[in-house]
């Protein structure tokens, strides 16, 4: 038993002050993840601040676009109307995650901050570089079938395995971020999750004290409504984690594709995509050819480190499904 001081409070600033007095202190929202790890002995706070109180519980209509609230749980923005009419993807990759509980539980913010699933980091008996930074990567020679085969390192290879993340990258949304001192910064999805060369250990941009709170679906990628789909691979067919998941949408004109987008889930330590692959679509009638050759592209420079290597062969096929449904060839 870890003993750890619980704090709950309204005030965003005064918490973001306490969050920076002692070194393991984490705020905690939904806690499907948080408690996971703690239960688990992955990680002991020593203070966790309660933040369900603060005033991020909205979806509303920002710039022509849509601002999620970080609170706003995964299973209300899936089910909002808005988000199903002009942004489907993010409400099918959510709704292609955990269950219905977690979902009602899990937050936005939760979502982008939640760790790896990779067995080694959640088990605290083996080395793991991301978990105590020098103790080493069991899972390289390991038991690696859900992690990554792009962006990985000498020290790690786990994969960031959220649904939700790979649908906003593909959409281009921002998180929005209080500072320390109050003010406010705004980060593309694109560079919030972080590779691991040498520090694993980091996941992301946030520093200790920074809260997530909303994040921004730009008013540009509406456009994308219309032809998307999130495909989702995995082992069982609900309340499994992704092998290979793609958001993917395209715009077409007179049977030519003239925009595409493409974000990859569990195949990286963060949510790939892979934007001179996506310039291969613009101008090109639709055709199974063109996707696989689309999709092989993206794993020109993967590697496999044995459990994991048929996502090499599985990325191409996913690809090719994915837009040959939304473009009607399927
Ligand atoms: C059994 C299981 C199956 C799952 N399956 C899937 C799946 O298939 N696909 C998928 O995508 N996800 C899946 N998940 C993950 C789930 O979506 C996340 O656990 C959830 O989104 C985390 O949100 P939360 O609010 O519960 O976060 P918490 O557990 O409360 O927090 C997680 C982390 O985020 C930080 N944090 C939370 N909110 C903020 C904020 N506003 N600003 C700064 N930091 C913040 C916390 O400090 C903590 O470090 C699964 C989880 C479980 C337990």
């Amino acid at each position: 038993m870890h003993p750890f001081k619980y704090i709950r409070t309204e005030d965003a600033a005064s918490a973001i002050a306490k969050h920076t007095e002692a070194e393991k202190t984490q705020f905690i929202a939904g806690g499907t993840n948080l408690v996971d790890r703690i239960r688990r002995d992955v990680f002991h706070p020593d203070v966790l601040i309660d933040i369900n109180k603060f005033p991020y519980h909205k979806i509303e209509e920002h710039q022509g676009g849509l601002r999620l609230g970080a609170l706003v749980s995964n299973s209300d923005t899936a089910d909002h109307k808005a988000v199903k009419k002009n942004y489907p993807i993010v409400s099918e990759a959510i709704l292609l995650g955990a269950t219905d509980q977690l979902r009602n539980k899990a937050t936005n913010g939760g979502n982008l901050m939640q760790r790896t699933r990779c067995s080694y980091y959640m088990s605290p008996k083996f080395p793991c570089n991301k978990r105590e930074p020098g103790s080493g990567c069991a899972a390289i020679h390991g038991h690696n079938r859900i992690l990554s085969i792009l962006g990985t390192s000498e020290n790690c290879i786990a994969s960031f395995p959220s649904d939700m993340c790979a649908s906003l990258t593909a959409l281009e949304a921002k998180v929005n971020i209080m500072d320390i001192d109050g003010s406010e910064i705004v980060i593309p999805i694109e560079e919030f999750h972080a590779l691991p060369g040498d520090t694993p250990e980091i996941d992301n941009v946030l520093k200790p004290g920074q809260l997530i709170t909303s994040i921004d679906l730009p008013a540009s990628t509406k456009t994308f409504a219309k032809r998307s789909t999130y495909l989702k691979v995995r082992d069982r067919h609900s309340y499994a984690f992704a092998l290979v998941s793609v958001a993917a949408a395209v715009t077409m004109e007179a049977g030519v594709i003239t925009d595409a987008r493409m974000a990859f889930g569990s195949i990286a330590p963060k949510p790939w995509r892979d934007k001179e692959a996506e310039k291969m679509f613009i101008g090109q009638a639709p055709s199974k050819a063109l996707f696989k050759k689309i999709g092989e592209k993206v794993v020109e420079n993967a590697k496999g480190y044995g459990g994991n290597s048929f996502k090499i062969e599985l990325v191409p096929r996913v690809v090719t499904r994915a837009f040959s449904e939304i473009t009607g060839l399927i």
